[in-house]
């Protein structure tokens, strides 16, 4: 809930819903109890009602020589879910999951084999990130990359946005938190209209609909003129660039003339390519492009001036990077 909506709860000013949020968001209270500050007549009348937001209650975490940690975590109903912490540079930055499993099938990704079970509450997308700070220091971006496609969460995906951003909770800059879908067009101006002024990320795959079509059954749905048309939009109205990522695939997506393609569609507007190289499933028959195809693929893209980077792979000895969170589970964690 946000401070407004706290207020109006209990049917006071706001000033105590702004209190209360703090102690939540801010503070991460775990009890009504713990909110010394507020009457107590207000804690008892909210302990008869309402419990504290489910937090992830982590089962196991395991990390990599990169200093990437993957993470299990129990949601309400026994819902089990994946996420990630990765260390860069500029700080810490979360990989949370925003539906177990998920419904779109992309032929390369874990996440959806098994479909979805369901989408996750507001509330267990921030547990994520609020039980991965508890041990980690500085987390400044979230990234909802993890399980699931956060635009066919969409109520839970803004409130999300709006709940980690709040100035009486973690503050987060907008700026530092990315979307990425796999394009429901629609849901991509919808989030434009919002003004909140995330980063858009758009999994794209393929330089045209007949190749992304073979990759990602949502292509057939909605076409990439469309897509593109839709990530201008949102370029427009929020003066961000979109980032459109590319998993590279050996000999399905990855050719000269294809980057050429994909340079013709993207030239001139406010976007960037970001190249990941397939992380190989074991059930899978595609193998990922040779880092020179890669390199190849990027210059030419660069070179038709179209700005591109290739995504550094953490996570791979883990199974926690792009594609490999799934919802069932090995035994690669340890207490
Ligand atoms: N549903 C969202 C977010 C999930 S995954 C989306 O589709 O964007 C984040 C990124 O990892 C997406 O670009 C996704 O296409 C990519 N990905 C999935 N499986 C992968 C794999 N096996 N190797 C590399 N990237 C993969």
């Amino acid at each position: 809930m946000t401070s407004d909506e706290i207020a109006e709860l209990i049917g006071d000013k706001p000033y105590r819903g702004k209190q209360i949020f703090r102690w939540i968001h801010g503070r991460q209270a775990e009890s009504f109890d713990a909110m010394t500050d507020l009457p107590k007549t207000i804690r008892e009348k909210l302990k008869l009602s309402h419990t504290i937001g489910s937090y992830a209650l982590k089962l196991r975490s395991v990390q990599s020589a990169d200093q990437t940690t993957k993470y299990l975590f129990q949601m309400d109903n026994n819902t089990i879910i994946e996420s990630v912490y990765m260390s860069y540079r500029f700080g810490g930055s979360v990989c949370a999951s925003t539906q177990a499993g998920c419904r779109l099938g992309c032929a390369f990704c874990a996440s959806g084999k098994s479909g979805l079970e369901r989408n996750l509450a507001p509330s267990e997308i921030c547990g994520q990130v609020y039980a991965i700070q508890r041990e980690k220091p500085r987390v400044g971006h979230v990234v909802l990359m993890g399980s699931g496609e956060p635009l066919d969460n969409y109520e839970s995906t803004v409130r999300f946005i709006k709940l980690i951003s709040d100035e009486n909770g973690q503050r987060m800059s907008r700026r530092s938190i990315t979307v990425s879908t796999c394009g429901l067009t629609p849901r991509i101006i919808n989030l434009a209209d919002e003004m909140l002024p995330v980063t858009l990320a758009v999994s794209l795959h393929a330089p045209d609909d007949a190749a992304r079509e073979r990759l990602m059954p949502v292509a057939r749905v909605f076409p990439m003129r469309e897509l593109l048309r839709a990530c201008e939009y949102y370029a427009d109205k929020t003066g961000r660039q979109v980032t459109y990522e590319y998993t590279m695939i050996k000999g399905v997506n990855d050719s000269l003339s294809q980057a050429k393609e994909l340079a013709a569609r993207l030239k001139g507007t406010l976007s960037h390519v970001n190249l990941i190289r397939l992380n190989e499933l074991e059930d899978l028959d595609w193998n990922a492009s040779s880092e020179e195809t890669i390199r190849r693929f990027a210059d030419t893209l660069n070179g038709c001036g179209v700005k591109t980077t290739v995504r550094r792979a953490l996570g791979g000895g883990i199974s926690a990077a792009c594609g490999q969170l799934r919802n069932h589970h090995n035994n690669t964690y340890s207490r």
